[in-house]
């Protein structure tokens, strides 16, 4: 008997990683040492005193029932607090905060709270596949902006046109960007800003890599534009910065209406967070921005290795300006399945295809720099071995 599933779900197409592991396990069936760099996942532990934290606190029997469902006053107040050292930014952190099970979670949900069906969202591609996904269960539609090398793999807002304009109701951005490694500093911002004023719009930013840019760069909050508040919410993500994926902690922040109507729904979904998570959250951005700093300089190490040897193998590299990918075009004569597949037969390594991403990451492969290093260095020596001309 087939199950009758929802009309939605039929129109998700299968998560990428599915297919992505299912590949990666037929090689290692057959034997080989697969070095993926699939997948970004930080390899370093959690800091110390952020898990020190958590054992101490979780032995307190009163948290061990239901979380506050808009977080504890500890987070929510470390986490404004945060804001305003890194960004200049000063936000009510009751009004102003939503602590999130993860940020993907809040950007998924954030949908349910924008998007009717027949609505659309303006969503860059490549990108992070959430926010279409979150659109398209809200029964809502995407309308893609692509993200080109020439224009710096920025939308171009003056190509929406106006009939689309006028039905989205939210835009998402997402700089330092996954997965082109993209910046982007004060005019895309301002520009947002003054296109969702103008067509009443919310505009939704997603900072997760806000903590991991090189060569000096210091990315920006949405929020420190002038009238970002008004129409803009920011998501951050304690995973990339501190390695916590595992640990499903982040916020939203800004504009207190968007995330009153977050909240809403996830009161109505979810219980919040293990309060202990929380408070290993506020150790996190009150004890641990050196170990943000260490992993900066670990991912910008790896990053020169690779764009150096890369380049010695003939591969066209430009080094990302943040993130923790490379966004590599493909060698002439191969589409980016053809050459991740080449390179995974030729030597068991794992690129992902970039038009996993959108059809304008065709052409790209994604580079994760979560791979430690000695097995980068393994991949390099098989990489020269296969490919040296
Ligand atoms: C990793 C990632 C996130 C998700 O972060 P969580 O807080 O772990 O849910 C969000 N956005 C982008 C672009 C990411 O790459």
């Amino acid at each position: 008997m087939t199950m009758r599933l929802s009309k939605r779900l039929e129109r998700i197409p299968p998560y990428l990683f599915v297919e992505v592991d299912r590949k990666i396990a037929e090689k290692k069936a057959a034997g080989v040492d697969v070095i993926s760099f699939g997948v970004g996942d930080p390899d370093i532990p959690t800091p110390e005193s952020i898990v020190e934290t958590l054992i101490d606190k979780s032995g307190n029997p009163e948290h061990h029932r239901y979380p506050s469902y808009f977080g504890l006053d500890e987070f929510r107040g470390a986490a404004s607090r945060w804001v305003e050292q890194r960004f200049g930014v000063r936000l009510d952190p009751d009004r102003e905060v939503l602590p999130l099970i993860g940020s993907k979670e809040g950007i998924a949900h954030l949908a349910l709270a924008l998007l009717d069906p027949g609505d659309l969202a303006l969503v860059p591609e490549p990108s992070y596949p959430v926010y279409e996904m979150g659109t398209i269960l809200a029964g809502a539609e995407p309308y893609f902006m692509p993200l080109k090398r020439e224009n710096g793999f920025l939308p171009d807002l003056s190509a929406v046109p106006e009939e689309v304009a006028e039905r989205a109701k939210v835009l998402w951005l997402n700089y330092p960007n996954n997965p082109t490694g993209a910046v982007a500093e004060g005019p895309l911002f301002a520009e947002a800003i003054e296109f969702a004023k103008k067509h009443d719009i919310v505009l939704a930013h997603d900072n997760a890599y806000s903590e991991i840019t090189f060569d000096g760069f210091v990315a920006p909050s949405l929020l420190e534009f002038k009238g970002a508040v008004d129409v803009g919410i920011e998501f951050h993500s304690l995973s990339k910065s501190f390695n916590m994926t595992g640990w499903r902690i982040g916020f939203a922040c800004g504009n207190p209406q968007v995330l009153e109507a977050l909240g809403t729904v996830k009161t109505n979904i979810d219980s919040g967070i293990f309060n202990p998570i929380q408070l290993a959250g506020v150790t996190a951005l009150e004890k641990e921005a050196g170990s943000a700093a260490r992993m900066r300089d670990t991912y910008q190490s790896r990053r020169d290795y690779l764009v150096d040897e890369f380049s010695g193998l003939g591969w066209e590299i430009t080094p990302p300006g943040g993130s923790i990918y490379v966004w590599m075009p493909v060698p002439p004569g191969f589409d980016s399945v053809g050459f991740s597949t080449h390179v995974l037969d030729r030597t068991g390594i794992f690129f992902t295809p970039g038009n996993a991403y959108g059809p304008s990451g065709e052409g790209y492969v994604r580079i994760s720099l979560s791979v430690p290093t000695g097995r980068m260095e393994e991949a390099v020596s098989r990489l020269k071995e296969a490919f040296r001309s």
